[in-house]
């Protein structure tokens, strides 16, 4: 793999690693900031829950301690009678009763408004919500709410205090309700019905109190350092309100929200003008919102009335809005992800340093090892090169086809072959196709081609055929290439071995033959006899030996000098050899006493051959310095026995027939009869 590639994969995969590291740290921070949120969206959720509660609490509270006041149940229980009994809200007895509740509990209504907010104050008679007095409107009485006032016809129904918010026609905020009871205790009597009801008292009317929610908010909003507003729905607010009552503040039509009923800062006022708060969603909702260069953390949750609250199906009758400065978060949150993505670069740029650094190193290492592992390659091959050059012997590979895939000049010289004409050619059909003998030489039989095959290390001697058609003989190696699993072809070393051949020839020569006449040697000539007695005790047939010995070749020697005793040993065995046939052979075996072997021939003819001979050296005598020297021969013939231990054996029945011959005079032939022992018997054809 090049380096610069390792490089790239290795940077790359550095800046995957700290780039999902970073992205991993970013979405943790981003989850925090998250977390964070809905923590606070969740905490000022319930805090204005919580507040809210309490709120419609004492309006429920406020209602009934009123309405525990037996002063107040009397007087609402008389104008509840005679209304009853057909007066008119306007009638003089009804005016007084008014001026008297009126006079017992304006002071107290004037101080609540201004220090509690109690926006709204009235009584309602029993049974039609007739309103009997407003204390917030004195000059409105006599109409009945019943329609009107679903938590007041609840109230009216079993007696038991309520509160919640509310839309009316002119008031939108918590409305509280307690059941005015006027105890039979103070005079009155009770009707039938109540007495056998076991009831205690009459429920002579309603009191109903109204508390704006602006001072919750503020309280709130001081408190929590928060914006707070409450939104209507503009199809409630329109359905129920006088349009002189209603709300300020809308947002634009195109917006399809909201009436804004209260607003503890200016910025829900602004947003709306804006139109940058929808309709809402009937769940809690949190976002960011900027502003004049301020982040915003926004949440908004539904706001249910006192109907909305017992009948979950019916929508909210509109929202809460609440705002908060999330800039310390959100600044928080921006450093925090900037120093995780300076920490993740800073730390990638300098691990991709370290490992640039390490990998550089490394390189150079390798770099280093390559040089030395080449430049010890490159000595090597030198130095194979130089030793194939010039190697004396010849060497050449062979691949696993036959195929030659080098040569060294050593054996181009000895095969009279260039480089071009061998390379790539298969060696053996080049110069190694046929025997010496000019026999064909197959692939199998072939040293080579066997190594190739068995990968076996071979040494033998063969002959190689030279460009110009002659063969020589060679001794050679054939090492095969070790190439793992695969064979990888041979190596052949070779030399000429002709001198080396001709060399053991000669002295092969010199130690079988004699020197002087070419004839076998006494122990050439015994191997050669124990040879052929093996073969007559394998397969059986005939031979003869015959004992050769000159007559008075002392006096030959005495007579005309030693070199002339030479010159007629060696005319003798011209003549032996002239007489011989192709496998008989001659022998001295000491002296002028020679040793004849005639393989097949039985007695008779080991005798015409004898006597021949015996003729032949008679007749054509020797000469010295021109100077002719008879001489002649005595014979012992003996035939090779089976039986015979060893050649020794014959070869003394020879012997004393030759003593025979020499006995009886010389210049004649004597044979041994076999099963006769001493000095044997001359036949009497033989004699002469
Ligand atoms: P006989 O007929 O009984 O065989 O008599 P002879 O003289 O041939 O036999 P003898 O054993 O008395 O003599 C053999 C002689 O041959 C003696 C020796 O000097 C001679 N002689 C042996 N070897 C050589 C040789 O290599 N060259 C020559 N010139 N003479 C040899
Ligand atoms: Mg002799
Ligand atoms: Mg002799």
């Amino acid at each position: 793999m090049p380096y610069k590639l390792v490089v790239l994969i290795a940077s790359t995969a550095l800046a995957a690693l700290f780039a999902g590291g970073a992205v991993l740290s970013l979405q943790q921070h981003d989850n925090r900031l998250k977390l964070q949120l809905e923590t606070q969206a969740v905490r000022l959720q319930s805090i204005y829950e919580v507040s809210m509660d309490e709120l419609e609490h004492e309006a429920r509270a406020l209602a009934y301690n009123m309405a525990a006041d037996p002063e107040i149940a009397r007087i609402l229980g008389e104008a509840n009678h005679f209304l009853r009994a057909g007066g008119e809200s306007n009638d003089a007895r009804a005016v007084e009763l008014r001026a008297a509740l009126t006079a017992k509990l304006d002071l107290q209504w004037q101080d609540m408004h201004r220090m509690f907010d109690l926006r709204q104050f009235q009584f309602l008679l029993t049974p039609d919500l007739r309103s009997f007095l407003r204390f917030h409107a004195t000059e409105r009485y006599g109409d009945s709410l019943m329609e009107l006032r679903p938590m007041m016809r609840s109230i009216q129904s079993d007696r038991i205090p309520r509160s919640g918010f509310e839309i009316g026609r002119a008031f939108a905020g918590i409305r509280g309700g307690a059941p005015v009871i006027r105890s039979y205790a103070d005079g009155h009597t009770a009707p039938v019905d109540a007495q056998q009801a076991g009831e205690t008292g009459e429920h002579v009317g309603t009191l109903e109190v109204g508390i704006g929610i602006d001072g919750l908010l503020k309280r709130l909003s001081e408190k929590l350092d928060i914006g707070i507003a409450v939104l209507l729905r503009p199809e409630r607010v329109t359905q129920a309100m006088w349009s002189l009552y209603q709300p300020a503040t809308r947002a634009p039509e195109r917006s399809n929200c909201c009436f804004l009923l209260s607003a503890s800062r200016p910025e829900a006022a602004a947003w709306l003008a804006a139109a940058l708060i929808g309709r809402g969603k009937p769940e809690p909702e949190s976002w960011l919102q900027t502003w004049e260069q301020k982040r915003f953390q926004v949440i908004r949750f539904p706001l249910f009335d006192f109907l909305g609250k017992q009948n979950p199906a019916r929508p909210p009758a509109g929202s809460i809005l609440i705002w908060r400065n999330a800039e310390t978060e959100l600044t928080a949150h921006t450093k925090a992800r900037s120093i995780t993505l300076r920490n993740a670069f800073a730390g990638y740029a300098l691990v991709q340093l370290i490992v640039l650094l390490l990998l550089n190193l490394s390189r150079r290492e390798w770099k280093r090892q390559l040089d030395l592992q080449t430049a010890a390659i490159s000595r090597l091959s030198q130095q194979n090169a130089l030793l194939l050059n010039t190697a004396g012997e010849g060497i050449y590979g062979v691949e696993p086809n036959g195929v030659t895939s080098f040569i060294n000049p050593a054996a181009l010289t000895m095969l009279g072959y260039t480089a071009a004409q061998v390379v790539g050619v298969n060696q053996h059909r080049l110069f190694h196709h046929h025997h010496a003998d000019g026999s064909p030489y197959p692939d199998e039989a072939c040293p080579i081609f066997q190594t190739l095959h068995d990968g076996k290390r071979r040494s033998c001697e063969d002959w190689f055929i030279r460009a110009d058609g002659t063969a020589f003989p060679v001794a050679m190696t054939v090492a095969p290439i070790d190439d793992g699993d695969q064979q990888g072809g041979a190596v052949v070393v070779f030399r000429d071995i002709s001198e080396l051949k001709e060399q053991r020839e000669a002295l092969l020569q010199l130690a079988t033959t004699d020197s002087l006449t070419g004839a076998s040697n006494r122990r050439q000539f015994l191997e050669r006899l124990d040879e052929e007695l093996a073969r007559l005790k394998r397969k059986g047939g005939t031979a003869s030996i015959l004992m050769a010995d000159l007559d008075h070749f002392k006096h030959v020697n005495d007579t005309h000098g030693h070199a002339a005793g030479d010159a007629v040993l060696k005319h003798f065995v011209e003549i032996v050899r002239q007489t011989l046939r192709k496998t008989d052979v001659i022998g001295r075996l000491g002296g002028e006493e020679f040793a004849i072997l005639l393989p097949g021939d039985g007695i008779e003819g080991a005798r015409d051959f004898a006597e021949r001979l015996c003729e032949a050296v008679k007749t054509s005598p020797s000469s010295f310095e021109r100077t002719p020297i008879p001489i002649s021969v005595s014979i012992g013939i003996a035939s090779l026995n089976t039986r015979d231990g060893s050649a020794e054996a014959s070869l003394q029945r020879a012997d004393k027939a030759l003593y025979d011959a020499k006995k009886a005079g010389r210049d004649q032939v004597r044979i041994h009869t076999p099963g006769e022992s001493g000095t044997g018997r001359a036949t009497p054809e033989a004699a002469r």
